[in-house]
């Protein structure tokens, strides 16, 4: 495994590899890897010939309040994953390589970030849309693997990609869970042992809205107030928001249309979790 901190020298390295007429499969992370990383690079191992992987915590996505400083970082063991993983490339810049003094140019989907976790992290997609451009634009992958966990940011970024005429295929896999079904994250660390057994009401209240579905009980308002109710039995939740949406404009929805996405953020304790299910007929 070649690990790569610079543009120049991995732009080099996608060129030798485009010469040789291999295809690129492109993972970018923030680390603190774990299972729902590792099936994205399996994916990405299996659907092209060569693999990079990007670590890099993006100032720019994260809020003034948010958890930037604090974001679990373990390089050394995320190497170790992912050279055992069959990575060819691991590129892990520095914020002054991705943002050097004078930086000034981003992008956004203008109306879509605007919608569910835009709406309460302001500027995030912002941030989400110009790191991963330029990581696109520096790996320039026939493929790029995303987890459905962060189901707007796969929304957001095929809306950019088609938008900006990028000839990079997204391809969204499916969300890796615990035994219990709460959603793999780098941020579960955050949650002390009593949180982390809260912290299945999410999952609980998809399944909750699933069987609803699966039962043909179509009422949006009942399925919300179902899930809020098997939410709120956990002390230490708070509900930063619940939404049933179609999966093109991330619109509310009052009755039900395949396909459509249930999403929430919810917080146990001060750890902020997202989930979600999408619902196909
Ligand atoms: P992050 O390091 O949190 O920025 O995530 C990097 C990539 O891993 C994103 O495409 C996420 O959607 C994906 N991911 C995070 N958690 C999971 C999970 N539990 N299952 C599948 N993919 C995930």
């Amino acid at each position: 495994m070649v690990k790569i901190i610079s543009c120049t020298d991995l732009q080099s390295w996608v060129k030798r590899q485009k010469k040789q007429e291999r295809t690129v499969g492109f993972v970018p992370t923030m680390g603190y890897l774990h299972e729902g990383h590792l099936s994205l690079v399996k994916a990405a191992k299996e659907t092209s010939d060569v693999v990079v992987v990007s670590i890099f915590v993006n100032p720019t996505q994260f809020g003034p309040n948010e958890d930037f400083e604090r974001y679990p970082r373990d390089y050394d063991r995320d190497l170790m994953l992912l050279e055992k993983a069959g990575v060819d490339v691991v590129f892990l810049p520095s914020v002054s390589e991705l943002y050097p003094e004078g930086f000034d140019t981003y992008v956004i989907t203008e109306t879509l970030s605007t919608k569910l976790e835009g709406k309460s992290r302001p500027g995030h997609f912002k941030g989400v849309c110009t790191v991963v451009l330029k990581l696109m634009n520096l790996v320039n992958p026939d493929y790029m693997h995303m987890g459905q966990k962060d189901i707007q940011q796969c929304i957001v970024l095929k809306r950019m990609i088609q938008d900006l005429h990028i000839q990079t295929k997204l391809i969204i896999e499916p969300t890796i869970r615990e035994n219990d079904g709460l959603a793999k994250s780098s941020r579960n660390t955050y949650l002390s042992e009593s949180e982390r057994k809260e912290a299945i009401v999410l999952h609980q209240s998809l399944m909750f809205a699933k069987n609803c579905i699966d039962e043909k009980n179509y009422d949006v308002n009942s399925i919300l107030e179902g899930m809020k109710k098997i939410i709120n039995t956990a002390e230490k939740s708070k509900i930063d928001y619940i939404a049933i949406t179609d999966i093109k404009h991330l619109e509310p929805i009052t009755s039900v249309q395949f396909p459509f996405i249930i999403s929430m953020a919810v917080y146990i304790g001060h750890t902020r979790l997202i989930d979600n299910m999408l619902f196909e007929e």
